[in-house]
């Protein structure tokens, strides 16, 4: 309480509202969450974080408390309102955007949780998904959900706690059980159980949900056991979703925007043309293609997902990560010692021509797309006596741009569509050297939204077109504003000899 109390008085006297109000966005991510204040022209005004703890109960487990995602949610939310100055009167509506696949079962009488939040990183049902697969069901299941049967999907977490809580089954038989992911278990807490709810971007990441038809699929939900009465009405991403309740805003604004996260975050980058792609440069990279209101299955392993739902229209996209990003920095400087700063390996880098014939594969956890090899293992090769620290270092960053190179072919193979540029965000994306690497790599502009915020911008952006705070979607484009542009500089004959030293690194890498 303390920090709220110097809040308060910090935030007092503070009034910068012309008159149009803001919109709140909840951005319930893995290890905080966050509520921040936007303004009009799509600004961050204002915001309040506080961290989530994870709980690793086995060797590959991994939950979290949902009462403390909730607790701590709420408090962001009164938080930033005191810090601001802005109290909920002049808060036009709220959205949601949150950790996909994270899922919560939870009594429909007493509002309890009947288990942790089993987070999307946990493994504990991967041999369900063996079984499924054994059983002939891949192909099913990635006809209807798009999805290439996995483990971090949420349908196998609702059915190990269905089968390993005490008195489950029998109570999700009963009809007494209730479940969600975040943003469904948000969105119930702050309305006072009125909406069970989420939205179709959510509800396509459990492995129940028909993207074609936009509804639960029931086929599915039998064979994973799963009762249709525990499940949420699934909605579009902008629209109803309710009222958060009087005594947590007292003017009770709508919500009218929900979405995981990084479909808000396609929607933040205003990726609203099929072929606009965006890519988030993290601890790994996320990309999603945009590619228009018809499906579009993957021959290259990519997962198909419903990418936005707004307006009345469907968007679908497609969808590929790279597993070791941001995290091979890491591992350069807290396991190698290589390197004292993530930040330095922008000067590093450019200390050296180039990586004197030397590539790192990070397949640190085996290959995901287009390659998929689970038991591929990393690589650095092309050393001689003349590779030095700062050639090592560049062929890390470097790895970045080589991996995301071979998701978007697979994309543009795949959507028949030819990129023209690709929006970046991402804590790796404020390096410049990767970020020019990237467009020399791809031959197309690589732009980075000045709003680092694009996840939480997204949900905004849905919230407040529902209501109307911004007309259309052409006020959002006026917003998108570029902090930098990366042109390409180099030639097609050197780009494809990089290109092919890659791929004979890949070959090396694959078991
Ligand atoms: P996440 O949301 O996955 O935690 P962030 O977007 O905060 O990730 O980005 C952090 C990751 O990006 C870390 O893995 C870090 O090593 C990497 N990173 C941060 N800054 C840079 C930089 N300037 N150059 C290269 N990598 C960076």
């Amino acid at each position: 309480m303390g920090t709220i109390m110097q809040d308060v008085l910090g935030g007092l006297g503070h009034d910068p509202d012309d008159g149009q109000g803001y919109v709140m966005a909840l951005d319930a991510g893995t290890t905080s969450v966050r509520a921040i204040l936007f303004d009009e022209y799509g600004c961050k005004v204002a915001q309040a974080q506080r961290r989530i703890g994870v709980r690793y109960p086995h060797p590959g487990w991994v939950e979290q408390d949902p009462v403390e995602i909730l607790s701590r949610q709420i408090a962001c939310m009164i938080e930033v309102q005191y810090k601001s100055g802005i109290h909920s009167d002049r808060i036009r509506a709220v959205g949601i955007t949150n950790q996909r696949e994270t899922v919560v079962v939870w009594d429909r009488t007493t509002g309890q949780p009947i288990y942790n939040a089993i987070v999307w990183q946990c493994r504990r049902t991967a041999p369900i998904v063996d079984a499924l697969v054994a059983d002939g069901r891949a192909d099913l299941i990635r006809e209807r959900t798009g999805l290439v049967p996995d483990a971090y999907f949420s349908g196998t977490k609702i059915k190990w706690i269905l089968e390993n809580v005490e008195g489950a089954r029998e109570m999700a038989d009963a009809g007494q059980l209730m479940c969600g992911t975040i943003d469904t278990w948000l969105i119930y807490n702050l309305t006072h159980g009125v909406e069970h709810a989420t939205d179709y971007t959510n509800a396509s990441r459990t492995m129940l949900f028909d993207i074609h038809k936009l509804d639960w699929d029931p086929e599915l939900c039998e064979i994973l056991g799963v009762p249709m009465s525990m499940l949420p009405e699934c909605r579009p991403s902008s629209g109803d979703f309710g009222r958060v309740s009087s005594d947590i805003m007292t003017n009770h604004p709508p919500i009218s925007g929900v979405a995981g996260d990084q479909q808000a975050s396609l929607f933040g980058h205003c990726c609203f043309e099929p072929g606009s792609v965006k890519n988030t440069y993290g601890t790994g990279c996320f990309l999603l293609m945009n590619v228009g209101p018809e499906p579009v299955m993957s021959e290259n392993g990519l997962v198909t997902t419903v990418g936005i739902a707004q307006g009345g229209e469907v968007d679908y996209a497609l969808e590929g990560s790279v597993f070791q990003a941001g995290s091979v920095i890491q591992w350069l400087r807290d396991d190698l010692g290589l390197i004292d700063s993530a930040e330095s390996t922008c000067e590093i880098s450019r200390s050296v021509a180039d990586t004197a014939g030397c590539y790192m594969v990070p397949a640190f956890t085996g290959l995901g797309a287009p390659w998929w090899d689970p038991d591929a293992r990393g690589v650095l090769c092309g050393i001689t006596r003349g590779t030095g620290r700062a050639h090592i270092v560049r062929a890390a960053c470097e790895s970045m741009a080589y991996q995301t190179y071979d998701i978007l072919k697979a994309m543009e193979s795949d959507s028949g569509r030819t990129l023209s540029s690709l929006e970046v965000d991402g804590g790796a994306s404020e390096n410049d050297f990767i970020m020019q690497f990237q467009a020399d790599l791809l031959g197309i502009d690589v732009q980075r939204s000045e709003v680092d915020e694009t996840t939480a911008l997204g949900a905004a952006y849905l919230a407040g077109l529902a209501v109307g705070y911004w007309g259309s979607k052409d006020e959002l484009v006026a917003n998108h504003a570029v902090s930098a542009t990366y042109v390409p500089d180099m030639t097609p004959a050197y780009r494809e000899r990089l290109l092919t030293g890659w791929r004979e690194a890949l070959r090396r890498t694959l078991a």
